[in-house]
């Protein structure tokens, strides 16, 4: 019985070195060895991929989240793949017969194997148990603090969800399952593994390689890690909305989240709404606000060159960016050139509309890549790519945040038409929301309330001293029921904070003293 051989490819620049691989293996082992890919850069770009000379190096290629198509394949064990002429759940073989080689086609639906599918995404856990991670080099290539989290170390990766939430930007490989498939995971098992993981590794950091982490699963986690005694750094994609609102942020801080990244692509309202990102620049400003204020790594995506982008577009897009750098809402970002997918939204719909106008000799008949489509019109903004990068590059050192946005080109640009103090604007208004919010405690949304100040300590003038954010925090001792606040802390138990709940949705005026601590230690999330 062959030994069966995954290799995951999640990105372009890792498909050569895959192939390698996976010859070295045939080379060696022959048909001792069945060799399959995965992953990333084959689900979206590989779909279609069904060159006989693949079978030099690989005997399938196994598409979406693999439970099941894995499953499908073991399945053969009974009845030997090379002998079986039945199609596979999501797995393209390549077989041998006769001298020849015979490509068979997945099974693309099947109701069985998609249960399967969703109960293994909501229950499994990744086992790292035969990695060395002492074998793997750290790299660190950037002083940024953000970039370094990508290679400098290593990570436990993990996800929350399989595919996004939202599911809908226009852009966005939509149909595809890695995107529209969205299943929670279970949080619970998923911590308990994770955790046992990074206590025999020695490895305590985990990236959520999710799409957009969903916020109460994220909160969910969270919490688990504070009342576990924070052993856990975890970090990964959200996206930017109003939900991270300025206490939701510090809970996660406090719990363990330590960087978020997240897709502004472009920072125009009508640019946000073209895209259908279901988000706006407000609460995209506001949520960055609550990230940097506790603490969190921000790394913005940004995007240029949409089919309805204008150089003034461009250039207001830019300008925004400026700003969250110059304001310190950002810590990182990255220019991507928009890239039409065959499997966006966008495409479908000019499909539809009949205004979809590819290159003429677009490669869509490639063996191998066929997701990147070109469209007429795209190439005019490919000038625009080295001056982003460059301020961009200028801006994530702290460096030239002032210089006006057209310098930075050697070609005529239009002005910005966003207001120099936009950003600034954006963050008086998140301030005034905050102050706004400490007002609506009551006795029906008391259940949400978490205490993340420090411990407070009575400084013998009937006061008591704390820190929160970072900054001191007062309050006479009168207003100050520390047992009630303790209770209140993410890592109290269940039972403490049950207690402390109850005093406070039965007497009034504890809760009248509680609201005197908003936004100074006290939060109120919404769920
Ligand atoms: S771009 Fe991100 S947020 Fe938008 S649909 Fe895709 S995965 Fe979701």
């Amino acid at each position: 019985m062959p030994v069966l051989v995954c290799i995951s490819v999640p990105f372009a620049g890792t498909f050569l070195p895959a192939l390698y691989t996976a010859r070295f293996f045939k080379q060696k082992f022959g048909d001792s060895v069945f060799v399959c890919i995965g992953g990333g850069f084959v689900n979206t770009e590989l779909r279609e991929a069904k060159d006989p000379a693949l079978a030099k190096y690989i005997d399938a290629i196994s598409y979406d989240r693999g439970y099941a198509s894995y499953k499908a394949l073991l399945s053969t064990v009974v009845e030997p793949v090379e002998t079986t002429s039945s199609s596979l759940y999501k797995m393209r073989l390549f077989k041998k017969q006769g001298g020849k080689i015979e490509v068979t086609e997945p099974i693309w639906q099947d109701s069985d194997f998609e249960k399967y599918e969703n109960q293994m995404t909501v229950k499994i856990i990744p086992d790292y148990s035969d990695i060395d991670f002492s074998a793997y080099p750290k790299m660190c290539d950037d002083r940024n603090a953000m970039h370094r989290i990508w290679t400098d170390g290593s990570w436990l990766k993990a996800y929350l969800a399989h595919g996004c939430y939202w599911h809908k930007c226009a852009f966005c490989d939509t149909s595809l399952d890695y995107v529209c498939g969205y299943k929670l995971t279970d949080i619970s098992p998923l911590y308990e593994g994770l955790l046992k993981t990074a206590i025999e590794k020695g490895v305590y950091g985990i990236h959520f390689v999710d799409e957009a982490l969903p916020p109460v699963a994220l909160k969910k986690f969270a919490l688990l890690n504070a009342r576990a005694g924070n052993p856990l750094y975890f970090w990964g994609n959200v996206r930017f909305e109003k939900s991270f609102t300025k206490d939701l942020a510090a809970f996660l801080s406090y719990c363990g989240l330590g960087g978020v990244s997240a897709g502004i692509e472009s920072a125009t309202g009508t640019g946000l709404e073209s895209i259908n990102k279901g988000t706006d620049i407000t609460s995209i400003a506001h949520a960055c606000c609550a990230f940097k204020e506790s603490g969190i790594l921000v790394h913005a995506y940004m995007i240029y060159g949409f089919w309805n982008d204008t150089p003034q577009s461009i250039i207001d897009s830019m300008e925004t960016l400026r700003q969250f750098f110059a304001a310190g809402l950002l810590d990182s970002a990255f220019w991507h050139k928009f890239v039409l997918t065959r499997n966006s939204t966008v495409y479908s719909q000019w499909e539809k509309d009949g205004t979809l106008d590819l290159v003429s000799g677009a490669d869509t008949s490639s063996a191998f890549a066929r997701n990147n489509l070109h469209f007429k019109g795209e190439e005019k903004f490919n000038k625009f790519g080295l001056p982003l990068d460059t301020a961009l590059n200028s801006w994530m050192h702290g460096e030239r945040l002032e210089q006006k946005i057209q310098k930075w080109f050697d070609f005529p640009v239009p002005s910005p038409t966003v207001p120099r103090d936009f950003i600034e604007k954006k963050i008086e208004e998140y301030e005034e929301k905050n102050q706004e919010r400490a007002k609506s405690l009551n006795e029906k949304n008391a259940e949400n309330l978490w205490w993340l100040g420090g411990n407070p300590v009575c400084s013998g003038k009937s006061e008591f001293r704390w820190l929160y954010l970072m900054e001191e925090q007062t309050a006479p001792a009168k207003q100050m029921d520390v047992e009630i606040l303790l209770a209140l802390r993410p890592e109290a138990s269940e039972e403490e904070r049950a207690a402390a709940l109850k005093k406070i949705t039965a007497a009034p005026a504890i809760l009248s003293n509680l609201k005197k601590l908003m936004g100074r230690g006290l939060v109120l999330l919404d769920f």
